[in-house]
Parts: C-alpha cells; sequence; structure tokens
C-alpha cells in the first residue's frame, strides 16, 4: 500500500494528515512535541479562557468544510457586529478607525490633508506588477504617508507584528497589490469585490472562534488521526532511497526510520531550515534561516468591570510606531467572544515585542506584563491594577514576508522539483493566518495524493 508521512501537527499539518487520510492513503503524522495544534493553545485559569496564540480566524471557505466534517459547527462563536470597530492611537489618544469611507471624512484619525491625499488613491497609476516593492513604499506611493503611518502601520503590527518598511506589499498583502494591478485601484478594487460579493449572495466573511477557544479545532482533528500520530517524536532528517523517502525520526532517544512514497513538510521556516533533506547532498532549505521571524510576548490582563474607563466597544486598539509606546497594540478579548472573562470581569490581551521592539526577548516576563498594564492605564483603557495575569512568549513567531519573499517562494518551487513526492505546506509559503495555513495543508495534500495516484502500484 502507498504510503504518506505529513511532518509537523499544527493546524496545517493536522489538515494536510486528514486530508490525504480521507483520499484513501495510509498516512504517519509526525510531531515533535508532545500534543498536536502547533501554535494554537487556548487555556483556562481563574474563569478566563486565554488564547496563547491565535484569537480569532477569519471565516473562508475550506476552514469552513474542516469544521464541518468534524461536527464543530454547533460550538462556533462569532464575533458581533460592534467588533468590526478598530481602533487606533493618534496624539496619545485612542480614536475609531473609519469603517466606511463617508465615515473616513468624519473621523480624528487622519488630518483633512490627509483624507484629501487618499481621494487622489485613483488616479495613482499602477506599479510594476513584478516588483519587490515594499509595503510601506506602495502605501505612501497611493495612499499618502498619513495613511501609511495611522492605518497600514498598525494594521501590518496587528497581523505581522512587522514593518511596513521591509515586508512585500506583493506577498504579505496579495489583495492589495491585486487590486492594483487588476483594477488600476485599491478604491476600484475594494467596490468591484464588494459588489461581486453582493452579487454572488455571498455574506461579509465572520470573524469567528469556538466557545472553548480555538483549540478546539486542533484538538477534534488531533482526535481523528491519533491512530496515526506519532507524539514527541522530530524528524531529523529525510533521504532519497530506491524511489521512496526515508524518514528518521528521534522519539525518546530512540531512532524510527521507515520509507514513505510522498512526504508533506507541514512546518515553520526555522523547523525547514534545520531539516536535512538530501539526495546527494542538498541543503536547499537552510536558506531559510533568512526568513526573519520577531520575538512576541502575548500578556493577558483580567480587570474588574469598575476598573474600565473605555466601553471596549471594538475588536481592539493598534498603536502606530509614530506613537512611540512600548506595546504593539490590545484585544479587546472579552468583547469579541462569550465567555473570556467571569461576569463583571473583562480581558484584554496585549501583544509586546514584534519588530519594532525585538529587545523583548531580552527582557523579564514580570517587567513586561507590569508594563503592559501600564500602557492600557496611560492610553485611558483601565484604571488600577488587574486582577489577573497570564502571559507567554513566542520567541519566533510570526514569518515575515519580506522584500526578498519572492526568492524563497521560488527556492520551495526547485526544491520540490529537485525531490518528487516531497511537499511543502509551511505558514512561510501561503499565508500565515489559520484559514490559509488548513487550505494549504490542504492543497498540498491534494498534490500528494496526485503524485501518489501517478506511482505504479
Ligand atoms: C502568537 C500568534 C498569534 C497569531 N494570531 C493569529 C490569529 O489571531 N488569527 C490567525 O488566523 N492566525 C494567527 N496566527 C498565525 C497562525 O496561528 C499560524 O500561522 C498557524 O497556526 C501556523 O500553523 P502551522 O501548522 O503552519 O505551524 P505550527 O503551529 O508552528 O506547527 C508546526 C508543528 O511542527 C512541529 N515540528 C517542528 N519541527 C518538527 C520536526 N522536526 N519534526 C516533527 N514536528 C516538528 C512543531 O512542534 C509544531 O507543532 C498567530 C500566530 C502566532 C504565533
Amino acid at each position: 500500500m502507498k504510503k504518506a508521512a505529513v511532518i509537523g501537527a499544527g493546524i496545517t499539518g493536522l489538515a494536510a494528515a486528514r486530508h490525504l487520510t480521507q483520499s484513501g492513503y495510509h498516512t504517519l503524522l509526525f510531531e515533535a512535541s508532545d500534543c498536536c495544534g502547533g501554535v494554537v493553545r487556548s487555556r483556562r485559569a481563574d474563569g478566563y479562557l486565554v488564547e496563547h496564540g491565535p484569537n480569532s480566524f477569519q471565516e473562508q471557505p475550506e476552514i469552513m468544510e474542516l469544521i464541518q466534517s468534524l461536527g464543530l459547527m454547533d460550538q462556533l462563536v462569532e464575533t458581533d457586529a460592534g467588533a468590526s470597530k478598530r481602533f487606533i492611537v493618534r496624539n496619545g489618544a485612542v480614536v475609531a478607525l473609519p469603517a466606511s469611507p463617508p465615515a473616513l471624512l468624519r473621523s480624528p484619525a487622519l488630518t483633512t490633508r490627509g483624507k484629501l491625499r487618499l481621494l487622489a488613491e485613483p488616479f495613482i497609476r499602477p506599479g510594476d506588477p513584478d516588483s519587490t516593492e515594499s509595503l510601506a513604499s506602495f502605501a505612501k506611493r497611493r495612499l499618502g504617508a498619513e495613511a501609511l503611518h495611522y492605518l497600514l502601520d498598525p494594521l501590518v503590527s496587528g497581523i505581522y507584528a512587522g514593518d511596513p518598511a521591509k515586508l512585500s506589499a506583493r506577498h504579505a498583502f496579495p489583495k492589495i497589490h491585486e487590486w492594483e494591478q487588476t483594477h488600476g485601484s485599491l478604491f476600484k478594487g475594494m467596490i468591484r469585490s464588494l459588489r461581486q460579493r453582493k452579487a454572488e449572495g455571498r455574506p461579509k466573511p465572520r470573524l469567528l472562534s469556538f466557545r472553548d477557544g480555538l483549540q478546539t479545532l486542533t484538538d477534534a482533528l488531533a482526535k481523528s488521526l491519533e491512530k496515526q500520530t506519532y507524539l514527541e517524536t522530530k524528524v531529523k532528517a529525510i533521504t532519497g532511497v530506491n524511489g521512496k523517502w526515508q524518514v528518521l525520526a528521534e522519539r525518546y532517544g530512540h531512532e524510527l526510520r521507515d520509507r514513505y512514497d510522498a512526504v508533506i513538510l507541514a512546518l515553520p521556516a526555522p523547523a525547514l531550515a534545520s531539516l536535512a533533506v538530501q539526495t546527494g547532498a542538498d541543503d536547499a532549505l537552510n536558506a531559510l534561516t533568512a526568513v526573519d521571524h520577531p520575538p512576541l510576548r502575548i500578556t493577558h490582563l483580567g480587570y474588574a468591570r469598575n476598573a474600565l474607563r473605555h466601553p471596549l466597544d471594538g475588536f481592539g486598539v493598534l498603536i502606530p510606531s509614530l506613537e512611540e509606546r512600548s506595546i504593539l497594540g490590545a484585544l479587546f478579548s472579552s468583547s469579541l467572544f462569550p465567555g473570556r472573562a467571569p461576569a463583571d470581569h473583562a480581558l484584554l490581551t496585549v501583544f509586546t515585542g514584534g519588530v519594532r521592539h525585538r529587545d523583548v526577548a531580552d527582557r523579564e516576563e514580570a517587567e513586561v506584563i507590569t508594563q503592559a498594564a501600564r500602557e492600557l492605564e496611560a492610553l485611558g483603557l483601565v484604571a488600577g491594577e488587574p486582577v489577573f495575569r497570564q502571559s507567554v512568549f513566542w520567541p519566533k513567531a510570526i514569518p515575515q514576508y519580506g522584500t526578498k519573499h519572492g526568492e524563497f517562494l521560488e527556492l520551495f518551487g526547485i526544491f520540490e522539483k529537485k525531490h518528487p513526492g516531497i511537499f511543502i505546506a509551511s505558514q512561510c509559503r501561503d499565508g500565515v493566518s489559520l484559514p490559509n495555513c488548513a487550505a494549504a495543508g490542504q492543497t498540498h495534500a491534494e498534490r500528494a495524493a496526485r503524485h501518489l495516484a501517478d506511482l505504479p502500484d
């Protein structure tokens, strides 16, 4: 029987292994740690439900199919309409971001000059489609410096904990690049895509989680694959032997060796880079050490309702670099989903670090937590001390799709050509979000299934 191996049991590997199994192939899943799910971790403590990793995801077809097939639809929770409201900080004050173009004209988020510059966007000629232009240059060229600093820069912090000057417009935000190239303007692209969605009767994608947190999804996937999963098994090397791929793994100090007809590498860039994959002497994936993954500390702070100084009526607040604060932003977690904080309490999730503050890696946990609480106070969101504190540190959090990202994408293509039967499904290839990762797991599993089907029995 043809056999496949999936390396890495985060959402990407879990989705890939499930798809390959459902396609009828004997599939084994290798996971270095003692549990599946990767960075998806939901924890309960003192009546709070906190997410150590991702906190929500946007509704997309592939992840919804997965959820449906696992029978989890009734456990989904969605943010209410008010949660689409986002805040930024301008001149030290928390201000609501405009949700629509007319609201923009009334918003204090941009000056009159900044608003007028935005209105010129449809008249700006598209840039070179193949360019390695940074997001900062792209945004400044199309929307003006103020929109870059007060709209794009905080958004980039929220998604990548990154710096727009270092990210690639084309790879980090493919949609806006496509709008420029196809419609000649971001505004026109946005309007056309809204119209198309309406014409097709598709509702606005919802922002979702599960009643018991996002781990509900990875736990259910892990359970469905339980009998074919090797936990605490770190794959060290993959070697070509007689037309098959020999996977060498270490488990409790012992070596495991077996041969597979197809292998899916569902790993982040640092893990890919440290894997020895050889047909002869070939270490092509080592180049991925150059993919930047800045550190991030996530701090959960709980407050009694009477300590709140803001209605927390939205998704959260993001902080532009120009405001020079020591945090990147905060999610209003208990406003997003029900059951995240005990009655009469609120939960805020503060992000510190990223490209802006890499020194978070060298700072004491207690100091970062205290500073996070001080910042919430300074921004006028709360007054007084939190009654709940918990934090988690990610030394290499989110891959930065930098201006050289195209070279890494090329590398994946070249690598797969040289190693037929090995497929790379990585969050540094097809997008960092949970829905992107779930979709990538499925897409590369489909490629692997086609490869297996073409092999002689
Ligand atoms: C702090 C944080 C917040 C985020 N917030 C959001 C959010 O709100 N919404 C959203 O959509 N996305 C968010 N993301 C992004 C998203 O969560 C991740 O991109 C996605 O979960 C990555 O999944 P993965 O399976 O590709 O990788 P991982 O989850 O990293 O899983 C990889 C797995 O491979 C295992 N592994 C590594 N090396 C080996 C080896 N040699 N052998 C065997 N196993 C190995 C690891 O132990 C791990 O379990 C966030 C990410 C982080 C870090």
